[in-house]
Parts: structure tokens; C-alpha cells; sequence
């Protein structure tokens, strides 16, 4: 992995206090680190997406596949194409490099891809009320398990929201930037985690799996790295802002990702 060769970062997410973690392995310690406390919007946040989505022209369906800097033209996968002026862009950093073809002297930041495993299930005895728990042991090898229904019972089929007696879980698993398992590994690695929830209690017939890659999901630096510094500047020399969390290449939730949308839609409307 890339424990010992990325340079340490977000120490506010983990904040060691030695004696609060030996209270912890021994009782109740009192709660630290970055999501003690979080909000979420009331109706959901597909409705805040699609209030703030009504009020904005999207083109739904264009794939971004290549970026001519030169005469500032978008190629989409459909064979379309379109000019821009000035390019604001929430595409992963490593991934607006290669479509642009540009290129900086430092070697590119690593990077880690996600797979979700969405399960749709009865719920079981000893399934918890908690949001999520990270597992460092799970033998299937995840290492978060979140409960979407435990959040909001707006997460089970309707006919489930009453009687309680469904689930709604994600399975996150961390793989090395675009190491993805082929499609038999996906679903042989599907049937050992949903055997594990099982043994443990969490979950008992399972009516849906779902799994989902985020290619580019946790982005590092390499010790001493001006990557991220000379490739933001090289695209705004071309018109291109990066913003959001992967376009900047920074650790932050939905809240300050909309926020950026926010601070950035507002300074290019002054303009
Ligand atoms: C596994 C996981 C769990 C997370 N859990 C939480 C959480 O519980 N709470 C929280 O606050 N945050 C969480 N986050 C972080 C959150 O998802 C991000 O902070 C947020 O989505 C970043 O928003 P963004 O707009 O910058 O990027 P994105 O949401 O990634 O938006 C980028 C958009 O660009 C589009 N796009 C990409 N490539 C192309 C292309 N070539 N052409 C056209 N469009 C393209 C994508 O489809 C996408 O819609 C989690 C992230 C991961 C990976």
C-alpha cells in the first residue's frame, strides 16, 4: 500500500491523544476526529442536487474525452464537440492532464479508487443502529461498512420503511489508484462480504448487490511534491479552473465541494 510512501496529511482527521485511545480500547472515550458531528439535508440530498440543478443548463449524457488547449475545444464521447472561453472543471486533476495533454515535470500524486458495494437486505439481529464503523479486520477485505437506512428510513423501499425490517448498507474496499478487479473478482469478492455481514449478524437474505467504482476516490501527495502546484498552474494558463475535491486534489466532503460551485460560480458571474 501507500502507507509509508505518501507524505502524512489531514492530521485534524485523526487527532492521537495517547490516553484518550487507551480510554477508548477500555471504555467510552469522548469523541474526536473530523465527522463527530455532520448534518444532512432534511428531503435528501438528491432534492438539494436537484433544486440547485434546476436553476442551471445541464447537459446530461456528454462525456468528456479530450481537451484541445490550443483552439480551446471540448471533445465528447458521442462525436460532439464544443469551444469554451474559460473552463471551470470538477474532473480529477490526474485525469484533466491526460485529456488535455499537457504535461509538468514532477511525476503525478497517487491516488487510491474505491469499490462500493450497495446492499439491499433483511435486516439482522445484530445489525447496529450506527452510521458507519471502519473494520480493519474484515477478512473479505472492506474496510467501512455505513448503513444509509440507519441515517434516514428514506433509504429502504417504502414498504420496508415502516416495519424496519430491511437494511440499506454501503461496503467501501480501498484498491491502489486504478487497480480495478475484473468483473469475476467483483463478484466472488460480492459473495464474500455479503457471507461476512451475514456471520456477523448484520444482514440475513440479500434482495440486491451493486457495486460501484470511483476510480479516482482519496488523492495523496508524494513527499515533497509540487505536482498539484505546477499542474493547477499550467491549466490556468490555459483557462482551465480546477475546483471541488478532485479537481484540487484535496481531502473535503459534499459541503465544501458545493461551496467551492458556490464561491466559483459567483467570482466568474462579477467578472
Ligand atoms: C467512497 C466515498 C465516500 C464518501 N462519503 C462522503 C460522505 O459521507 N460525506 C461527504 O460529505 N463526502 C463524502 N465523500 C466525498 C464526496 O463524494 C466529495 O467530496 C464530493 O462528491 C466532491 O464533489 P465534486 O463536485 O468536487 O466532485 P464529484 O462529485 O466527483 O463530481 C464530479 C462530476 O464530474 C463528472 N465527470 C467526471 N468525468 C467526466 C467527464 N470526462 N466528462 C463529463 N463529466 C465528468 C462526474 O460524473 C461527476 O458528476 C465520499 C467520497 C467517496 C469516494
Amino acid at each position: 500500500g501507500l502507507y509509508e510512501k505518501i507524505a502524512p496529511q489531514d492530521a485534524y482527521k485523526t487527532p492521537i491523544n495517547f490516553s484518550s485511545v487507551i480510554q477508548g480500547a477500555l471504555s467510552n472515550a469522548s469523541p474526536a476526529g473530523y465527522n463527530v458531528t455532520f448534518i444532512y439535508p432534511e428531503e435528501g440530498l438528491n432534492t438539494l442536487a436537484q433544486r440547485m440543478a434546476k436553476r442551471c443548463q445541464i447537459n446530461y449524457g456528454k462525456r468528456v474525452v479530450k481537451i484541445d488547449v490550443q483552439d480551446n475545444t471540448l471533445y465528447f464521447d458521442d462525436g460532439s464537440q464544443s469551444n469554451y472561453e474559460q473552463l471551470i472543471s470538477t474532473l480529477p486533476l490526474n485525469q484533466m492532464m491526460t485529456m488535455t495533454g499537457l504535461t509538468v515535470e514532477e511525476k503525478p500524486d497517487p491516488y487510491t479508487s474505491v469499490l462500493v458495494l450497495n446492499i439491499g437486505a433483511v435486516r439482522g439481529s445484530r445489525c447496529p443502529d450506527d452510521h458507519w464503523l471502519y473494520n480493519p479486520d474484515a477478512t473479505s477485505g472492506f474496510h467501512r461498512v455505513g448503513f444509509y437506512s440507519n441515517v434516514d428510513p428514506l433509504f429502504l423501499p417504502k414498504s420496508a420503511q415502516k416495519t424496519g425490517n430491511r437494511v440499506s448498507i454501503y461496503v467501501e474496499r480501498a484498491y491502489i489508484g486504478g487497480l480495478k478487479p475484473t468483473d469475476e473478482q467483483i463478484a466472488s469478492y460480492a459473495r464474500d462480504v455479503v457471507n461476512e455481514l451475514q456471520n456477523w449478524g448484520f444482514i440475513d437474505q440479500v434482495e440486491v448487490v451493486d457495486p460501484t467504482w470511483i476510480d479516482v476516490a482519496y488523492t495523496w501527495s508524494w513527499p515533497g511534491s509540487s505536482w498539484k502546484k505546477q499542474t493547477l498552474e499550467l491549466l490556468e494558463k490555459h483557462q482551465i479552473y480546477q475546483v471541488g475535491r478532485y479537481g484540487r486534489w484535496i481531502f473535503q466532503g459534499i459541503a465544501a465541494s458545493i461551496q467551492d460551485g458556490f464561491y466559483v460560480g459567483a467570482s466568474f458571474a462579477e467578472k
